[in-house]
């Protein structure tokens, strides 16, 4: 059922498919009629936040980054006094020490033969940095700006466990926006230990003081009006070259149709697509992401926000903790952590995993000891990170210039299969519906 019904079967109006922040913001900026289906039960997409027994749990983290104008008008009148500003602690966990964050600028702290390694390796890159080559990927990329000795401490091994594929496999191009390369003075301070505390594009973040980050993904939703929201709802079939939506056995017409789910799964909903564009479509891969909601007896033992973890013996790549932002994302006294974990085998029981990775918490300082863990969540996103391999951008570049001929806006994360944040999702949205009014 329709949450709406303001629209009726008008093939001039827009259909969205997805309810995550890019169909949403995209409902709510629209001057035109729409009608958005959502195949979940709630709106949000990734942008949701889980409650079990008084302790909540985004997707695994979700702070708020805005570094726009608009977006930051626009959330301080959507949540007037319900944000808080937190500024950054993120820490790297290896060697047995917690160090600051970025790595490759804080090296303080660290074992002395790695310092010293990772001093004379970014030094050497430093001094070859105008005959160097474009990088040919993202290992390159990462040696020719970093050098040797962080590429083994920690850009290499921390990657490969986030993305689930070695960084030889990625391109170089998506990373300079979110990979800081840090200066040769800033190096050698942050070596000595002199660098300032935080540093990086991103050191506050937004979060809201009560109900996790769904809180406000509720409060842009809030403001969609002008359409009908269909929930658990996913259209059998795209008929493109009629331009309708079959969802059902009823046929939605439209005039634009903004896709926001990701585009594998548009390209399998399209009615007898170009063989070009199946072909592009089974080119696109994606890692998924195995992540653990973990809920402690005890307030946690660490005042980090979230930590890198590049070594292999652990079985996580970054853990955080919600209540060091927010204490009220648990009951009084007691903590929640996400848990990213590096393994993307079967998938294992979480009975059979907890006890190590409640040891690996412990060493790592978050949890004042392993029994602290009051229950613990195994869950899983399918999509989460859009692998930048070779074929990447051709496919990409095929699939949506045939798209956007069709008059099929592909748009967010997974849409436009990119890596981005919610803030950009945001700002897609409110993009395609300008357009889309003209
Ligand atoms: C592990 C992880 C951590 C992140 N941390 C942060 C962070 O700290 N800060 C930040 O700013 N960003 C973060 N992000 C990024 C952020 O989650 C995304 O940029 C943003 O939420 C994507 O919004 P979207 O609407 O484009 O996609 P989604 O949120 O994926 O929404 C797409 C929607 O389409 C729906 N859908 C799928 N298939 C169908 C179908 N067949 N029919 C109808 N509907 C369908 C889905 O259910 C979903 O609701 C993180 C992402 C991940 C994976």
């Amino acid at each position: 059922m329709p949450l709406g019904a303001q629209a009726g079967n008008s093939p001039l109006r827009v259909v969205i498919l997805g309810g995550g922040l890019t169909g949403i913001s995209t409902a709510v900026h629209l001057k035109s009629p729409w009608v958005l289906f959502e195949k979940e039960s709630r709106l949000g997409g990734h942008a949701r936040t889980d409650e079990t027994r008084g302790f909540h749990f985004d997707k695994t983290g979700h702070w708020l980054h805005l570094r726009d104008p608009y977006t930051q008008k626009l959330i301080a009148e959507l949540l007037p006094d319900q944000m808080v500003r937190v500024e950054r602690k993120a820490r790297i966990f290896s060697n047995g020490v917690l160090t600051r964050f970025p790595f490759q600028a804080n090296l303080h702290g660290q074992p002395p033969e790695v310092i010293q390694e990772c001093l004379l390796g970014f030094i050497e890159a430093w001094s070859r940095r105008d005959q160097a080559p474009p990088p040919g990927n993202f290992e390159e990329f990462i040696l020719q700006k970093m050098g040797a000795g962080i590429a083994r401490h920690f850009m290499v091994p921390y990657n490969h466990k986030l993305w689930g594929v070695h960084p030889r496999e990625i391109t170089a191009e998506w990373c300079s926006r979110f990979v800081p390369i840090p200066k040769l003075e800033e190096v050698v301070a942050g070596a000595v230990g002199a660098n300032p505390p935080e540093m990086g594009y991103n050191i506050g973040f937004l979060y809201p003081k009560r109900g996790g980050i769904e809180t406000m993904t509720r409060a842009l939703a809030a403001r969609m009006q002008g359409g009908d929201v269909y929930l658990a709802t996913s259209p059998d079939a795209i008929d493109w070259r009629a331009r309708a939506v079959r969802v059902g056995g009823e046929h939605f017409g439209y005039r634009a149709l903004v896709a926001t789910l990701p585009l594998p799964e548009l390209v399998r909903r399209l009615l007898d697509p170009p063989p070009e564009i199946i072909a592009a479509g089974e080119k696109l891969r994606c890692t998924a992401v195995r992540y653990l909601n973990v809920a402690t007896r005890t307030c946690p033992r660490s005042d980090f926000h979230w930590i890198y973890v590049p070594e292999e013996k652990y079985p996580f790549y970054r853990v955080g903790i919600y209540t060091n932002a927010v204490p009220a994302m648990a009951p009084p006294g007691h903590g929640s952590l996400y848990v990213e974990l590096s393994d993307r085998g079967p998938m294992p029981r979480l009975d059979e995993i907890l006890p190590n990775v409640a040891q690996a918490l412990h060493a790592a300082g978050a949890i004042h000891a392993p029994d602290d863990v009051l229950f613990a969540e195994l869950k899983e996103i399918q999509y989460a990170y859009v692998v930048f391999d070779q074929n990447y951008y051709t496919a990409v570049k095929t699939l949506t210039a045939w798209c956007e001929a069709n008059q099929i806006f592909p748009r967010g994360r997974y849409g436009s299969w990119t890596y981005n944040a919610m803030e950009d999702c945001i700002l897609a949205g409110r993009e395609i519906a300008m357009k889309l009014d003209g």
